[in-house]
């Protein structure tokens, strides 16, 4: 990739130089990225922004599961499962570097649970097809205690394996925003819509936006706007139409990351039913463990939402029901909180944890297209029906999608796990030969961080902020928020340089940083 066509300076005149997109998307999590890319492919002049960084919300918080979901299946929800196992497949194939085959094994621990799960996940298997990623089998309790060492062996019948797919969501989403710049598109972080524009029939035709770094506004003509803002949606609503009533309802998931020595496994674990009706996980992760998730509906979104305790207290007694090695608080490297953007139900009152996760589009009479709910691995599906939608709403020319097929950012196949820059995918041998040309130390040998990777992430991958190096180009913070906060400076100091900033820019950026990363530590 041509740094150049990443700069920052660059991306910001090829805004102010367009007279007219075809399509504004408001915001960079996987919504938008997905609608920007489906754009693209069917030739729309398309501008993305993103008032953060990419991913800073919802889409770096996730489980990181490419998954069918096998909890939908257990809700008679077969239409969502099958095409989630579809978009599975087609994101294994697109973005073989970041989404890579996973075993999950559910122990069990009587006869029934032995026949419901295997009977259950047959039909798992049955439902993806053609793009199915491997067949489920039951296994012996031996095995099972082979496979999951540390597991409570206590009244244990065996096992049932099943695959899904894993995968790194905020590297993903970086590679998302690249592709469509590659492709032709801007897709640029930190700038956020103020305003929207309509003409005199109340039609929406383009936006105010503000560069958030430099405090400059701009505007922005377009033919359709796509608000993709996830727990965001109704204030973008709000500024369609003041008074518009509520349509997200969002329900807070948190996860914690333990060290291996809890759960020493390369297959994941699935729980599938804890003590509040719920599935739960534990997934090996960059060599770590992430375990989660919880459901608690929340009333007020932010940006940078922050576990309860009784969440946490939730995942490690639920966890340590499992293992034999029991994890308490002193334990956890780092924990995360997510916001799911789900549609708010219609009628009576349903819990969060049965709101259908599917997706639904409204479009506004100012013709305001928004998208509800979802799941990353349908990413690119929600794109291309909201395109669907588009062209049928506005009376454009139909086209066809092209991103089922498209490969992203990084496409390599015969990825090596185990290899630490693996999810560099086609740009691992770039960087690494840098790495080797630079002579200098790691920042962190226990997270494999390497200086380079900072300077690669300021020119490839547009990062701005310390924190954008630490959460999202690479998962540090999420990993190890201690250890991501003891190389703060180190990476504020190279930021500083690539970026020609000042000591003034480093001091803030550190005092941000410490302050959102102590929301990780326990
Ligand atoms: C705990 C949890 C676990 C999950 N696990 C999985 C999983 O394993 N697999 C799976 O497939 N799915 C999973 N999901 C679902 C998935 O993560 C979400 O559906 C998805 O990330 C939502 O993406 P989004 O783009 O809609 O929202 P977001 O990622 O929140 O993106 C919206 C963006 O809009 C930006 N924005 C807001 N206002 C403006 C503005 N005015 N101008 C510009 N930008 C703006 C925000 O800054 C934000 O970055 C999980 C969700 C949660 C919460």
């Amino acid at each position: 990739m041509n740094p150049e066509s990443t700069n920052r300076k660059n991306l910001l005149g090829r805004i102010t130089n367009q007279a007219q997109w075809d399509l504004l998307v408001i915001g960079g999590g996987a919504t938008g990225l997905g609608v920007a890319l489906e754009a693209i492919s069917r030739g729309y002049k398309t501008l993305l922004v993103e008032q953060a960084d990419f991913a800073k919300g919802t889409s770096s918080r996730s489980t990181k599961l490419v998954h069918g979901g096998v909890r939908y299946l257990a809700q008679g929800d077969v239409k969502l499962v099958r095409e989630a196992s579809i978009e599975r497949g087609l994101l294994h194939r697109n973005a073989p570097h970041l989404v890579k085959d996973q075993t999950f094994i559910v122990p069990v621990y009587s006869f029934w649970s032995r026949l419901k799960y295997s009977i259950g996940l047959k039909l798992y298997d049955r439902i993806a097809g053609k793009l199915s990623l491997g067949h489920s089998v039951f296994i012996s309790k031996e095995e099972t205690i082979k496979k999951l060492p540390g597991i409570k062996t206590q009244g244990l019948k065996g096992g049932v394996l099943y695959y899904d797919g894993q995968f790194d969501d905020s590297r993903l989403a970086i590679n998302l925003a690249q592709t469509i710049i590659e492709q032709g598109g801007v897709a640029i972080n930190y700038v956020k819509v103020t305003g929207l524009h309509k003409n005199a029939n109340g039609t929406i035709n383009g936006a105010s936006l503000i560069d958030t770094e430099s405090g400059t506004l701009l505007n922005v003509n377009a033919k359709a706007l796509v608000n993709a803002t996830g727990v965001f949606v109704d204030d973008i609503l709000q500024m369609d139409k003041p008074g518009s009533a509520k349509t997200i309802c969002a329900s807070q998931g948190v996860h914690v990351v333990l060290s291996k020595s809890f759960f020493p496994s390369e297959h994941a674990l699935m729980i599938p039913q804890t003590s509040d009706g719920r599935v739960l996980f534990a997934v090996p992760w960059h060599n770590k463990v992430v375990v989660g998730t919880t459901d608690t509906p929340i009333k007020d979104v932010v940006l940078e939402p922050v576990a309860l305790d009784k969440e946490i207290d939730f995942i490690l007694d639920t966890a340590g029901a499992y293992l034999t090695k029991k994890p308490t608080r002193n334990d956890v490297l780092s924990v995360f909180a997510g916001l799911r953007p789900l549609a708010a139900p219609q009628g009576e009152q349903q819990q969060t944890k049965e709101i259908s996760r599917s997706h639904k589009i409204i479009v506004s009479p100012s013709k305001l297209f928004t998208m509800l709910g979802g799941k990353w691995t349908t990413y690119r599906k929600m794109g291309e029906d909201m395109l669907d939608s588009i062209e049928k709403e506005l009376q454009w020319q139909f086209t066809t999608s092209g991103t089922a097929t498209m490969h992203i950012h990084g496409y390599s196949e015969n990825t090596n796990w185990q290899h630490p820059f693996y999810y560099y995918g086609s740009d691992e041998a770039f960087l690494e030969s840098q790495v080797k040309a630079a002579k200098s130390d790691w920042l962190s040998e226990e997270l494999h961080i390497h200086p380079q990777q900072v300077v690669w992430a300021v020119h490839y991958e547009m990062a701005r902020t310390v924190e954008d190096f630490l959460s999202r180009r690479t998962r540090a913070l999420f990993l190890d928020a201690a250890e991501s906060r003891r190389i703060a400076p180190d990476v504020a100091n190279i930021m500083a340089i690539e970026l020609g900033e000042s000591e003034t820019w480093k001091a803030a950026q550190l005092a941000a940083f410490n302050q959102v990363s102590e929301k990780y530590l326990l």
